[in-house]
């Protein structure tokens, strides 16, 4: 995920939460689009692999975006390209009428992790991008569980409208912050997502609420022998900042987290810094308390500028909210996960993990080949896009393994066992899950009325306000069709 890779702890009970719908077994619509993954599934894994060989990064993924949106054309489905102002988001849609059931994608790799698909540490490209979240696997799967809806309601079996979201630069802005800032996710009745990890389970967990801002300091060169009393250092304005911050540690919640970088703190040590610019993070599970850190921040900038007779300016980048958990979603999410089961791995596939974890120094414990319960998940650090979507409309949300257990985010592991058959698989099964879970919404009005009331009194008055500037998103200055070799 943005800046993550979701790892839920989770207890080792395995509860049975069997529905009433299980009592006479999955429907036959419910067996006709898993039995379409499987159809499909060649195609999948080839888009797959395409996209993680693009290894595009944020805003800049042109094919890998195409290539989705023209598999669902060539499928049949109404696309719009271009949406939320961001060339490689998009639309693809099939059916007429409610319910609207929406499933979101993405595609976007990470700068510097190229990586072969092989079990030690081998760039494909040395300084390459990579795909070291798996976003290749989530693209590719959940146009996968569109398209076996979109099949169903063709064939008459289903009624409503499906929709895909191709939803890019998760790992930068968060393309979908601008997409639900402008409104694409407003009508959606419910909406799923889901993101390759290195555990199965049906997120009941909720992730972090982050804010993302530039901290600028202005000041006064001068020559820092001749005469250095005529300067004023915008590089000391930025330190105590900094400073600052690491004294405010001591009295925030420890759910929270603050970290930040140094863009720019001056060219020379022999000019007086004129301008210095950090960039900074602040996190917490409850975005009550991001707020409150937004606000530290903001004194913590002025009172360093007046320490150093500079002047300081805190701008808000972008951002995410908390996910929304939904219970009830989760719960059909799990029974369809028991239904299907965790893939089987080969000898070969099993040496491929334990080599991977071998040589990243995990313990060698292969693939995790359960599914873990839906009571005692407890969050962990990280942020998504997906949390802003959560708090538009109703968002389900599943884990599936696609590399071996305690795979650290963003690094090679990722990137090696999302371009072969570990992540394959992990694929076809969120795929599955995903479809079998959107015909439960379909077919059973309760259960997606159960959904949209627990969002609805969750949610409660609040009305979901980006964290995001005004204007357009922040395209990289090479946007143009193509231009992204
Ligand atoms: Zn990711």
């Amino acid at each position: 995920m943005r800046r993550f890779w979701v790892i839920a702890l989770c207890s080792v009970v395995y509860p049975v939460y069997s529905s009433a719908a299980y009592a006479s077994g999955p429907s036959a619509v419910k067996r006709s689009v898993v039995a379409a993954i499987d159809k499909h599934s060649g195609e999948l894994i080839q888009m797959s692999d395409q996209i993680w060989a693009f290894a595009e990064t944020a805003l800049r993924e042109y094919r890998s975006a195409e290539l989705l949106a023209s598999y669902a054309e060539t499928n049949g489905f109404r696309v719009e390209r271009g949406i939320a102002g961001m060339p490689t988001a998009f639309l693809a849609s099939f059916g007429e009428g409610s319910p609207i059931i929406a499933i979101m994608g993405e595609y976007d790799a990470l700068p510097g992790l190229s990586q072969k698909a092989t079990a030690e540490k081998s760039p494909l490209v040395e300084g390459a991008p990579g795909h070291a979240c798996g976003h290749n696997l989530f693209g590719a799967g959940s146009l996968g569980a569109a398209l076996a809806i979109k099949e169903q309601i063709e064939a008459g079996k289903l009624k409503g409208t499906v929709r895909f979201y191709g939803t890019p630069a998760e790992e930068a802005v968060g393309g979908k912050t601008y997409m639900a800032r402008d409104g694409v996710f407003d009508d959606v009745d419910v909406m799923l997502a889901w993101h390759p990890g290195d555990k199965t389970v049906a997120d009941v967990v909720t992730t972090q609420a982050m804010v993302d801002v530039i901290v600028e300091f202005k000041g006064r060169s001068a020559h820092a022998a001749y005469d250095p009393w005529n300067g004023r250092s915008a590089l000391d304005g930025a330190e105590l900042f900094m400073h600052g911050v690491n004294l405010m540690r001591e009295h925030i919640k420890p759910s929270s987290r603050l970290h930040y970088s140094i863009v720019s703190g001056g060219d020379v040590p022999n000019v007086v810094p004129e301008s210095a610019k950090v960039w900074m993070w602040a996190r917490d599970w409850q975005r009550a308390e991001v707020e409150g850190l937004l606000a530290r921040m903001r004194k913590l900038a002025e009172g360093a500028a007046i320490m150093t007779e500079t002047s300081s300016s805190l701008s808000v980048q972008a951002g995410s909210w908390e996910l929304l958990t939904n219970e009830a979603g989760a719960r059909l999410l799990n029974d369809n996960l028991q239904w299907i089961g965790v893939p089987k791995y080969s000898a070969e596939e099993d040496r491929f993990a334990r080599a991977i974890q071998r040589e990243s120094g995990m313990k060698e414990e292969g693939m995790s080949a359960r599914i873990e319960s839906l009571e005692g998940q407890e969050p962990e650090g990280g942020s998504t896009d997906v949390g802003d979507v959560s708090w538009v409309t109703p968002t389900l949300h599943l884990t599936v393994a696609t590399a071996p257990k305690g795979s650290p985010g963003h690094a090679w592991p990722i990137v090696a066992s999302g371009g072969m058959s570990l992540g394959h698989k992990g694929m076809l099964l969120a795929a599955k899950t995903l479809a079998a879970t959107m015909v439960d919404l379909y077919e059973r009005p309760n259960a997606r009325r159960a959904v949209r009331e627990e969002f609805e009194t969750k949610k409660g008055e609040v009305q979901f306000k980006a964290y995001l500037p005004d204007g357009p998103p922040p395209l990289p200055p090479d946007t143009t069709a193509g231009a992204s070799e």
